[in-house]
């Protein structure tokens, strides 16, 4: 049976393109997210690569045209699925949101609580957030899912690997079988980073994670409900994104290819980006926060390791004097993802995103009251 995703159709050995439908303007014309498939041996596995979710992160649309060329497809063993542009207008206009619906665009997947149902005074969803129910009902079988994204400002190029979740209710058995699907997937993930070959951050501890509505981001959505293996790759810089980068997640995808049984040959090695490694598995921190409005010099470079009790920013204030704690020193040990953006601080704002030390478990069962509320 020929795939096909929104209007593209597949066909073994080339490249197809189409769209996916999204929303009808009131001034006229349309949205709709672009659709790219790579097909070789249709018998094969299925695996989606998506970007542009928020606006202002743009190095996955190149990963994209990069990745997928008719060389690839007459190689593949299987379909590779592209949606260079999932929030097309928040990339036109650099925005994280669409201005058609307010909210993160990715915190609109599926959550896998029962339908509500509709209060009069509230909204129902909006029409991104529909569209990407029925990507996500399209992705149902796939072989893996990745979200191609950028952090900040000349961050280091890594992996956000979501936390994975269970049913632990119903009879024993039912359990066992939730808590065994949710290891295997999370199994899955750990082989998926290592062949990607680009450092690793896990997610926030589950109480932060579920608060700031993560358990909705496309990733989570699709290893959690579809019990398909998701990944969100941050690309460092989003604006301008960095050639170095843009070629090893090019590669890193390569190697996830081949780790999927798609693509032949030997990984190909990472090189040109900074690839730390304390030896420990970590995850995402926002740190040290500053006590005082102050202008701050770090004292860190992304990807740096850092060590608890290390000096990483000196404190001053708009005339150059220290103030405060004159120089803020780490709390963890871990390595540095990014510096925030800008100098300028505020009283509690965070200085790095850091990866610290992750002793948390990455599988577990959702919160006892997760289906009520
Ligand atoms: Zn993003």
């Amino acid at each position: 049976m020929t795939l096909k995703i929104g209007t593209a159709r597949a066909a073994p050995g080339r490249l197809t393109y189409g769209q996916y439908p999204l929303l009808d303007h009131p001034v006229g014309g349309s949205d709709a997210m672009p659709v790219i498939l790579a097909q070789g041996d249709p018998r094969g596995p299925v695996f989606w690569v998506v970007s542009g979710i928020h606006g202002p992160e743009h190095a996955g649309l190149q990963v994209i045209h990069r990745l997928l060329t008719r060389d690839l497809a007459r190689q593949l063993n299987g379909t590779l699925v592209a949606l260079p542009a999932l929030n097309p207008a928040g990339l036109r206009t650099m925005q994280r949101q669409a201005y058609y619906h307010d909210g993160d665009p990715n915190r609109l997947w599926p959550d896998g609580r029962p339908a509500r149902q509709p209060e009069p005074d509230d909204d129902p969803p909006s029409a991104l957030e529909q569209a990407y129910g029925r990507v996500f009902e399209d992705m149902r079988g796939a072989a893996a899912v990745v979200d191609l994204h950028n952090a900040w400002t000349n961050s280091v190029s890594f992996v956000f690997r979501d936390r994975v979740f269970y049913r632990n209710d119903g009879p024993p058995a039912k359990r066992k079988r939730a808590r065994a699907a949710a290891q295997k997937v999370d199994a899955q993930l750990a082989t998926m980073c290592a062949a990607y070959g680009h450092p690793i951050v896990q997610e926030l501890p589950v109480k932060k994670y579920l608060a700031r509505q993560l358990h909705r981001s496309t990733t989570a959505a699709v290893t959690n409900l579809l019990s398909i293996p998701a990944l969100t790759m941050e690309l460092g810089t989003g604006h301008m994104p960095d050639p170095a980068i843009v070629r090893a997640a090019v590669a890193g995808l390569r190697n996830l290819l081949r780790w999927a049984g798609m693509l032949p040959g030997e990984p190909e090695p990472i090189t040109g980006i900074k690839r730390p490694d304390p030896g420990y598995a970590c995850r995402r921190c926002s740190t040290p926060r500053v006590s005082l409005a102050c202008v701050i010099h770090h004292l860190c470079e992304p990807g740096e390791l850092v060590s608890a009790g290390q000096p990483v920013a000196e404190v001053r204030d708009v005339w150059g004097r220290s103030i405060g704690e004159n120089v803020l020193k780490s709390e963890y040990d871990g390595w540095v993802m990014a510096r925030s953006h800008g100098i300028l601080y505020y009283p509690g704002a965070a200085v790095y995103g850091l990866a610290i030390r992750d002793d948390l478990p990455t599988v577990q069962p959702y919160p006892k009251d997760y289906f009520k509320s």
